[in-house]
């Protein structure tokens, strides 16, 4: 609809069955986050909200009272209608590259941050993440692939980049295509390379910092066993999914303060609570949800599993 109008929505998630309000109420990040970062950085103007008190009043609100709302899994109230931004649309191409190295990727991952106009998205995998991923060429699964969402007068800057360090593999210019791409972003990189080895069991930690681009041998000790990593692009650095075998819960919490030490910040989709603006949502609900009605649970100022917030996307 947006583009049909002329419009780019800031923002939107791998998940393609997402709901607005699901991505508004249970995502944060994805395609467009490099440039605006996330869904609770200006991305929503206002939204009309139902509240669970028996009024039958909706409310609709702005500026930081939505704050309450975002990324906080509906406990305080349903979106009912959301207004979010936009930005005039552009022309994008799906550019993939690929790498005989992690330092070769790297270099030009991190270069595209001095592009005129960012990219929408820039995700990357150590080959063994590549054989699962859905692009709709044959990746060859001895290299790095690295896939950027570029605006049409940077690509050929990209391709060059990326014939520099590496392979341009291909540029895809029907809109669609960039979708696709998207589709193989965040934390469906794990999903479909849990999906395509049943027998093992993977687990996957979100994180964010430095040191996933210059000292990723660091990051990699954190797990016994061996450790992929898949990496997203933001503002202000790279993003990865540390992909490693799952032996039992401890193991995974354990990697937690480790990656802190080492200047990795981290969020653990390995729990369910509401994790961000916790007090101001459980002040907000008192109000909203008196009796606790909307996902019961998930809200309490002391959740039982250490979550961490920080992985530095904004
Ligand atoms: C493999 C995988 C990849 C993912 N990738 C991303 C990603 O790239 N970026 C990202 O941000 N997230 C990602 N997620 C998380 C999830 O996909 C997003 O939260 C997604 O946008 C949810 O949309 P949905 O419509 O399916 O919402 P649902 O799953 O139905 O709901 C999500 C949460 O929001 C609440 N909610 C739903 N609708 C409303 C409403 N109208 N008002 C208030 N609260 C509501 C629900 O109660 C629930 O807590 C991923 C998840 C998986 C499993």
């Amino acid at each position: 609809m947006g583009r049909a109008a002329g419009r780019d929505i800031w923002m939107y998630p791998s998940t393609k069955s997402s709901t607005v309000g699901g991505f508004i109420g249970g995502g944060s990040a994805g395609t467009g986050t490099i440039e605006h970062r996330t869904t609770a950085d200006g991305f929503v103007v206002s939204a009309l909200v139902a509240p669970m008190d028996g009024s039958g009043d909706m409310r609709r609100i702005t500026g930081d009272e939505l704050d309450a709302y975002i990324h906080t899994y509906g406990v305080t109230g349903i979106l009912v209608d959301v207004e979010i931004r936009t930005d005039p649309a552009r022309d994008w191409a799906a550019v993939y590259g690929s790498f005989a190295s992690y330092a070769d990727l790297v270099a030009v991952h991190r270069s595209l941050l001095d592009l005129p106009q960012l990219p929408r998205l820039a995700s990357a995998d150590e080959p063994a993440l590549v054989p699962t991923l859905t692009a709709p060429m044959t990746l060859d699964p001895t290299r790095f692939s690295l896939r950027v969402i570029a605006e049409a007068s940077t690509v050929a800057e990209v391709e060059r980049r990326m014939a520099t360090g590496g392979e341009h593999v291909a540029t895809l210019t029907d809109y669609t295509e960039t979708d696709r791409l998207s589709g193989m972003s965040y934390n469906h990189p794990i999903w479909f390379f849990q999906r395509g080895n049943p027998d093992r069991t993977f687990f996957h930690m979100e994180s964010g910092g430095t040191p996933i681009w210059d000292d990723p041998d660091a990051v990699r000790e954190v797990y016994d066993g061996p450790v992929h990593l898949h990496l997203e692009l933001f503002g202000h650095g790279p993003g990865a999914m540390i992909v490693a075998e799952y032996r039992g819960e401890e193991a995974v919490l354990a990697g937690i303060p480790k990656l802190d030490a080492i200047g990795v910040g981290v969020h653990s989709p390995h729990q369910w609570y509401v994790d961000r603006n916790v007090e101001l949502a459980i002040e907000t609900a008192r109000v909203t949800d008196p009796k606790g009605l909307l996902n019961p649970g998930k809200l309490t100022a002391a959740p039982p599993v250490d979550t961490r917030v920080n992985i530095g996307v904004r």
